[in-house]
């Protein structure tokens, strides 16, 4: 097998020929390393390159050329979103504030996928402090949707979903605040899941609104998502909002899915709130194929209400922001990060309010201002106290649901990936985007992503949403690996097969 083959195999399949000793960490990492030289230019996931990438690799290798059975993923190459605190890159959250930053520790995510042997390509592009849907709002410029250059890779993960669909990484750390995991996997024919909340550490994780965070895995089969996710998930002392759970292997649930083959006896609910008006014709048109293709495998579908997800993206736009607000409170000038001074004699408030102006950007700005008017004194209850009654009620609408059905099911996204620029100066269009992935957030339970097709009208691929209660993260993956199963059987491989597999950056691209 040549090495520029290397980049076309799935995460497990890398796994087993390393184990097996046909083909080194090294060389997969040299392949990685090349491919991204090659479609970089076109695409931009990455916002920095591990230098040390073959040297991990190499040190991957010794440990098994001893014999230390390391994890089942060893030696597999990950690209980590920029999100995530790593010792020895860069970590700006796609922020000027952070520019440059090389924080003192690894998050306890990224420090367990290398103890598990994985090893780090380099960090990933986002939405600034993962605000947003397409990655447009990265200081650093866009990154690229594979399927078509022109538009967006999703976001605020566009960086981790593009360098996996773009086949750059066979694996990528992602986190979900509102979708950021699942409507990038959606729209570029990857696979994300986001765990239930509590179930990978956040310490490390540059924090947006700690609340609704979740760091995920991204790639482009379930079982390559379940066997990363049982590498970096579960209890961590650093966290205090970490479970102490003793989980089921993710991996095992999704070959058993895959291998059962059937839904039988399994109670699919279809959302209603979540399939209604401004949802794309082609997207309609394939989940109802799959609602069809799940009856066909025995599952039962029963419709469930949640009358409350109407009112989710109102209140996440203000939770979110509340929380954000206070969050980056921190980035003051003093303590670490961009410093800008007006002039020489100016006071530490000076000082402050110059660097927040320089080193934020307008995105983030918006929210900043959202949130600290939503906690304002006189403003508190009206803005954030409604915003968090709305999320109990959305709880209870989750439970509700539970008791009718097993797991949910939704579209990912209302629409397949629009163009760079489309949305960009429309705060709203943006928001109301995430209406399909925001509930999961607020009821902190696990949700994912994967392909379920093409649509008709654009030839861009389409996420079908599958939820499940807390802590039933295992029965996410199952059903997700059967669905997987059944929609390749039904369309004869899987969607990224049909995906290019070489980019050009087209007339109006910058
Ligand atoms: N698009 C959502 C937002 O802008 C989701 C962000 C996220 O999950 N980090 O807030």
């Amino acid at each position: 097998m040549s090495a520029s083959e290397l980049v076309f195999k799935s995460a497990s399949e890398l796994a087993t020929l390393i184990r097996d000793k046909q083909v080194s960490s090294a060389e997969v990492t040299r392949a990685h390393l090349d491919r991204m030289a090659e479609v970089e230019g076109a695409i931009h996931a990455f916002l920095h390159v591990n230098e040390g990438a073959v040297d991990a690799a190499k040190a991957v290798d010794a440990k098994i050329a001893s014999g230390e059975k390391i994890s089942e993923l060893a030696g597999v190459p990950v690209a980590i979103k920029d999100i995530l605190c790593t010792v020895d890159m860069p970590s700006t959250a796609a922020s000027r504030i952070l520019e440059g930053w090389i924080p003192p520790y690894d998050a306890t995510v990224v420090a367990r996928s290398r103890e598990a042997g994985l090893v780090p390509l380099g960090k990933t592009n986002l939405d600034e402090f993962a605000m947003g849907s397409s990655t447009e709002f990265s200081a650093y410029g866009p990154s690229r949707n594979p399927w078509d250059t022109d538009r967006i890779p999703g976001g605020s993960g566009g960086g981790s979903a593009a360098a996996v669909a773009a086949f750059e990484a066979p694996i990528a750390f992602g986190s979900d605040t509102g979708g950021s995991i699942r409507q990038p996997a959606a729209v570029t024919g990857s696979v994300g899941f986001k765990p239930t909340y509590g179930g990978a550490s956040r310490f490390g994780a540059i924090a947006l609104a700690s609340s609704l965070d979740q760091v995920g895995p991204v790639s482009r089969n379930v079982l390559d998502a379940a066997l990363f996710h049982d590498v970096f998930t579960g209890y961590d002392a650093k966290d205090s909002t970490s479970l102490n759970y003793n989980w089921p292997s993710m991996a095992e649930a999704a070959r058993l899915g895959a291998k059962e083959g059937s839904l039988k006896g399994l109670r699919i609910g279809v959302v209603k709130e979540l399939n209604g008006e401004g949802f794309q014709p082609g997207v309609k048109a394939l989940f109802n194929e799959l609602v069809e293709l799940a009856t066909a495998a025995g599952a039962e579908i029963v419709e469930v209400s949640a009358p409350h997800f109407d009112y989710a993206t109102a209140a996440y736009y203000l939770i979110l922001p509340a929380e954000a607000s206070s969050n980056l409170a921190k980035y003051d000038a003093v303590r670490f990060g961009l410093r800008v001074a007006p002039n020489e004699a100016a006071t530490i408030e000076e000082v402050m309010s110059a660097t927040r102006e320089a080193g934020f950007g307008p995105e983030v700005k918006r929210r900043i201002i959202l949130g600290t008017y939503a906690l304002s004194a006189g403003y508190y209850d009206a803005y954030y106290g409604s915003a968090q009654q709305v999320r109990t009620l959305i709880q209870r609408d989750f439970e509700n649901a539970f008791a009718k059905a097993d797991v949910l099911i939704s579209p990912a996204a209302p629409t397949t990936a629009f163009k760079i620029g489309e949305r960009v100066n429309d705060p709203m269009a943006m928001y109301l985007n995430d209406i399909t992935t925001i509930p999961a957030n607020m009821a902190g339970i696990p949700a994912g992503s994967i392909p379920m097709g093409l649509a008709d009208e654009d030839g861009l691929p389409v996420g079908v949403q599958i939820m499940a209660g807390i802590k039933k993260d295992d029965l996410m993956y199952k059903v997700a690996a059967t669905l997987e199963a059944l929609l390749a059987e039904k369309h004869g491989g899987s969607v990224l097969d049909k995906a290019p597999r070489s980019y050009a950056l087209k007339g109006g691209a910058k």
